[in-house]
């Protein structure tokens, strides 16, 4: 594949990432599309789903969704979301890279996919939830994602018999407030902020810096962007291409 980013930019980017002693990365939903899942808003994806559960995956990870119809909204889920495979790329060595120089100083992933196999970083903020972490609304019993996966129909407390609430955030809920700050004060703090794909939520992810602080920040995304974001660069390539030319 052919690069776009030019080599001015690499090299200014390089040079701004070598100087930096706190650099911050927000996971996408790129980061997963790049491991090898899928973006559930593209077009051609929600068709697919649309085509074969009735609704689109929008509506199916609603609250009220959720609510009213929780073997359909399983179904959906277990397959389409929890059996999303993703793994590792590139991207997340140079993370990884950035972390054993002691300069990663937070991931905030956007996503509720998790981390793939094998990837490990030491302060995750998951604001938006994670399938890993499910729990049952009665009772309040934890149950890893094998419990979820493996179970047939609706997943069902051990206990008491009702249906395990995942641990994602569904569209309508709000984000958990208490991760969102720390998230934004891990942000505030960075010298280097990675914007590593968008958001899958409205909600876009705020984080203000002071007019003292000069912060780079760099967006990879490949779809037009809006023009608030404030960000230095938006990159059009890959995340796995770039992310290791530059730290
Ligand atoms: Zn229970």
């Amino acid at each position: 594949m052919k690069r776009i980013t030019d080599e001015r930019t690499i090299n200014y980017m390089k040079k701004r990432i070598a100087e930096a002693g706190n650099i911050v990365a927000i996971l996408g939903i790129e980061m997963l599309v790049e491991g090898g899942g899928y973006d559930l808003d593209a077009n051609d994806e929600t068709y697919r789903v649309e085509e074969e559960y009735g609704f689109c995956p929008e509506e199916m990870l609603t609250t009220s969704f959720y609510n009213a119809k929780v073997e359909k909204f399983f179904k959906f889920y277990k397959k389409e979301i929890v059996g999303m495979q993703v793994h590792s790329t590139p991207a997340y060595d140079a993370l990884l890279k950035l972390q054993a120089q002691g300069r990663l100083s937070a991931v905030v992933s956007q996503n509720y996919h998790g981390l793939p196999d094998g990837i490990a970083f030491r302060n995750v903020i998951e604001y938006n939830g994670s399938m890993h972490s499910n729990h049952c609304p009665r009772c309040g019993r934890s149950y890893d994602l094998a419990y979820v996966r493996t179970s047939g129909g609706i997943p069902l407390c051990g206990d008491c018999k009702t249906a395990i609430r995942p641990g994602i955030r569904l569209i309508g809920e709000r984000a958990d407030t208490t991760l969102m700050t720390k998230a934004a004060l891990a942000c505030e703090k960075a010298d280097v902020l990675l914007i590593l794909g968008k958001n899958m939520y409205e909600d876009r992810f705020e984080c203000s810096i002071g007019l003292d602080r000069k912060q780079l920040r760099v967006l990879f995304s490949k779809e037009a962007v809006l023009s608030d974001q404030k960000v230095d660069f938006i990159i059009r390539d890959e995340i796995q291409m770039i992310l290791p030319l530059i730290v």
